[in-house]
């Protein structure tokens, strides 16, 4: 045998992962119960389980029917949910005034939820989109553009309202300049920023895969679109500003929104925040764009489920905000 048909010993890797225990140990980090988080959309009718069309087996829920939904998935190991408001029957303003109202669907909701399931950790999406008039995320002036403090300032208040109702966390979306601050700030002089969480979607890009999710939620601007405050798609640059901006303004977590056209804006944001845990939505979008391509055929849906939530945790997430979370629930016991 001529010594060229010979492997040197720097060629050989398959050894190290033939068993299917030994390809499990590739992975820097595996997928497990506590780093999913579950987006939920609660309505004010107390009632309903009306199911989202764009969104494959997902409903708006109203809160009375939250113990019915949530009971059989706790007791399988959820261990969080973030609530997204979903307001039908209330008058909208200008200010988004519904977003707070302590009889609203994410006030009562929150309260719900503490009582029927006291270990479920409780985020909420904080902004005004499903409650203004004109479906912005802040507050505009008569030209239509951002008034940027009072904005940010709104945004605060209610954060501070579902910190006071027994959110764990808040989560702006909004993309308002220097809503962290105050939030932060507003959560402290309120004697709460000791037990509510900050985590800030700071590098929230325009993408074009939120279309299911405003189905959902109702969220959808009635003019103009949101490119002035959420990132254009390329813009690297501006997402690293973003993420180093929301960390040195008091964010607890940073989040990267959509996830798999970003992985690398991920990986960015765990070398920019090594210290902090990394939050990744997999959006309305990339969720029913994986089931439409298992409807079709194209691939398994559980192997691709998995498969793009492993590349958002080997891209630096250590938290995954997932409409997939009642099914890996299934499958991680299996
Ligand atoms: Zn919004």
């Amino acid at each position: 045998m001529s010594a060229s048909l010979k492997l040197p010993i720097s060629s050989v890797l398959q050894g190290g992962y033939a068993h299917p225990l030994s390809r499990e140990w590739q992975a820097r980090k595996k997928i497990d119960k506590s780093m999913l988080m579950y987006p939920i959309f609660i309505t004010d009718e107390p009632s309903a389980r009306v199911e989202v069309p764009s969104l494959p087996g997902q409903c708006r829920w109203g809160v009375d029917r939250l113990e019915e939904f949530l009971g059989p998935l706790v007791k399988k190991g959820l261990k969080s949910v973030i609530l997204f408001g979903v307001p039908l029957n209330c008058a909208k303003d200008a200010s988004g005034t519904p977003a707070d109202d302590p009889e609203g669907p994410v006030i009562l909701a929150i309260k719900k939820l503490r009582t029927l399931f006291p270990d479920l950790y409780i985020a909420c999406d904080v902004c005004l989109c499903e409650y203004t008039s004109h479906g912005h995320c802040g507050l505009l002036n008569g030209d239509g553009t951002l008034q940027a403090e009072p904005s940010a300032n709104r945004v605060a208040d209610v954060a501070l309202s579902y910190a006071k109702a027994g959110a764990h966390c808040v989560a702006p979306s909004d993309m308002m300049d220097g809503r962290i601050r105050m939030i932060k700030q507003k959560l402290l002089d309120a004697g709460y920023a000791n037990r509510c969480l900050l985590m800030s979607y700071s590098a929230k890009f325009a993408s074009g895969l939120y279309g299911p999710f405003r189905d959902a939620a109702g969220s959808a601007p009635s003019f103009g679109d949101r490119k002035c405050y959420q990132l254009p798609p390329a813009a690297k640059g501006l997402a690293r500003r973003a993420i180093q901006r929301d960390m040195a303004e008091g964010a607890d977590i940073i989040m990267v929104k959509p996830s798999l056209p970003y992985l690398d804006i991920l990986a960015d944001a765990a070398q920019l925040a090594p210290d902090h845990p990394l939050a990744a939505y997999q959006v309305s979008g990339e969720y029913a764009m994986i089931v439409a391509g298992a409807r079709a055929g194209v691939y398994d849906l559980r192997a691709m489920a998995f498969e793009t939530t492993e590349s958002i945790l080997r891209a630096g997430a250590t938290l995954v905000l997932t409409y997939f979370t009642p099914q890996f629930l299934d499958w991680l016991d299996e």
